[in-house]
């Protein structure tokens, strides 16, 4: 009942001329592919770009950032509204490294995620223990303080619709993936948190896993129960090994 997603971040690679070429590669590769929603994560430059050449196809394109007001006295940040005017589809938000290396806090996530979901865009919402959280018995703990904040303002008859991807830090670029245990805990803990404000939307929720998520490890990860779906760095940038994820969607 809940469509598996399979969203590649391209993090802060791709000129236009690299999106172009990497969507034309990937569009006819996608073409048979029926059980799983696909999106691109890309750069704001190349945003108009990725919806131009994806528009009629079934490739999603997401931003990786936004800020919480419409319009506003804030130099270099970009709107919810004027994502959904270039009819971009959705947005990542509350990556850890936006939250390690640009000071992204759960506040600030509290006030982003409803603006998304009011301009009508998706939401990738990231969550995920560092090392030494991990370590220390915090994990637990830090998912419930990111998935308790970034919700808290979202009406409970839309919870359901904001998708949410555990990404442990510790396995972002490492290639140091989650045991299938821990990710599969981390997953129905995450599920377990959305019940907790609403049963009935948790079983709509999304749950992505992400982190050192590869063609020979996608096929388990994307089997467990509360797995729906991968959100894919470094393979993302390769259309062989991307398509080879999507591939190994159950
Ligand atoms: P990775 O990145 O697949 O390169 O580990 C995942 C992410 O940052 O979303």
């Amino acid at each position: 009942m809940r469509t598996p997603l399979i969203a590649g971040n391209w993090k802060m690679h791709g000129t236009v001329a690299e999106t172009d070429e990497r969507i034309a590669a990937l569009l006819p590769r996608l073409s048979t592919v029926d059980h799983a929603d696909v999106a691109i994560c890309v750069p704001f430059t190349a945003l108009q770009a990725a919806v131009d050449s994806t528009r009629g196809s079934q490739l999603g394109v997401f931003a990786q950032n936004m800020h919480h007001e419409p319009q506003g006295a804030f130099t270099g940040e970009v709107s919810a509204p004027m994502l959904a005017e270039l009819e971009v589809g959705g947005v990542v938000l509350g990556h850890s490294e936006r939250r390690t290396y640009f000071g992204e806090t759960d506040r600030a996530l509290q006030l982003k995620v409803p603006a998304a979901l009011e301009a009508g865009l998706q939401v990738i919402l990231c969550v995920g223990e560092t090392e030494e959280e991990r370590e220390k018995g915090d994990t637990e703990r830090r998912l419930r303080h990111q998935v308790q904040e970034g919700l808290e303002k979202v009406p409970s008859d839309r919870l359901g619709d904001v998708i949410l991807a555990y990404e442990p830090v510790w396995a972002i670029g490492t290639g140091h993936v989650a045991t299938l245990e821990q990710a599969q805990d981390a997953l129905a803990f995450v599920r377990a948190l959305v019940a907790d404000r609403d049963k009935e939307q948790s079983k709509r929720s999304r749950i992505l896993y992400g982190g050192s998520m590869k063609p020979d490890n996608a096929a388990d990860l994307l089997a467990l129960p509360d797995c729906d779906g991968g959100l894919i760095g470094g393979a993302s940038l390769d259309v062989s090994q991307f398509t080879a994820i999507v591939e190994a969607v159950p």
